[in-house]
């Protein structure tokens, strides 16, 4: 196998090079990127003569960043990986030099702003909900990004004027994805997009049951698809800690609420689903 591979590089290398350049010219949006772990970039580019030659990716380091066959990249741990778009007879080539940094965010003040809780309803008495919003702001332009800022963005509104799914399904919709009405049916629109993995993306929906010992308003038997009754959206994990947002019945306003572990203040983790 080695041989061939070798022979096939001799071959390569000893091709003229006007027959490997033929004047198509390949260029990536960007030469030199950062990106902050957990971001997803699409890598756009231009093929002059564009003769809709189909375009392969690959990156150096897939422990550090993967690029999938658009070139949308999503980085995952720090460190640098070169991109590289090639067309299929590699008469264009075209590279980015990809630096991915950790999302390291320190509680930047001591301001209590009501709105983050540890998962026992316990206040988060330090900066956090200004580093979580910071965080938000860098997170990249994925629409799992545009939810999480939207759901940001919700934080402190009345749950009167939105409840947990009420919320969800705003902020789903203005990023152009219909979900139902209630957390049991959103459930069930997003059981197809149930991560395989259980872990949840940013932006992605947490679907909530009820523990045994606590009875849902469904009477003897719950009837609510897989007995969900709450949905959160999720922030992302910062400094070890993950985060939702939701809107809680029990504050009465959308609140930022850490957890780990399957629960989130006591209600039991069925599934998570993103799109
Ligand atoms: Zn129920």
């Amino acid at each position: 196998m080695k041989k061939i591979v070798a022979l096939a590089l001799i071959l390569l290398l000893c091709l003229p090079s006007a027959a490997l350049a033929e004047g198509m010219e390949l260029t990536l949006q960007a030469s030199k990127l950062t990106l902050y772990q957990e971001d997803v970039y699409a890598l756009s580019y231009s093929l002059e003569p564009n003769t809709g030659t189909r375009i392969y990716w690959t990156s150096s380091d897939p422990e550090v960043a993967q690029v999938d066959e658009q070139g949308v990249i999503t980085a995952l741990q720090k460190g640098s990986a070169k991109i590289t778009a090639f067309t299929e007879d590699d008469a264009a080539k075209a590279t980015c030099k990809l630096t991915v940094k950790k999302l390291n965010i320190t509680p930047i003040s001591a301001t209590i702003e009501g709105n983050v809780y540890d998962g026992n309803y316990n206040p988060v008495s330090s900066g956090v909900e200004a580093a979580l919003r910071s965080y938000c702001e860098r997170l990249g332009d994925s629409r799992g990004a545009k939810i999480a800022r939207a759901a940001v963005e919700k934080l402190g509104v009345s749950y009167d004027t939105m409840d947990c799914s009420q919320m969800a399904q705003a902020i789903y919709k203005a990023n152009g994805i219909r979900i139902s009405r209630t957390s049991g049916t959103q459930a069930e629109d997003m059981a197809k997009y149930e991560r395989a993995d259980g872990k949840p993306r940013v932006g992605d929906l947490i679907f909530l049951s009820f523990p045994s010992w606590r009875t849902c308003s469904c009477g003897e038997v719950c009837r609510r698809y897989r007995q969900v009754h709450h949905t959160a959206i999720y922030l992302g994990n910062v400094d070890g800690t993950d985060y939702v947002v939701d809107s809680s019945s029990y504050f009465g306003h959308v609140i930022l609420r850490a957890y780990s572990g399957g629960t989130v203040a006591g209600m039991n983790i069925v599934f998570v689903a993103g799109k």
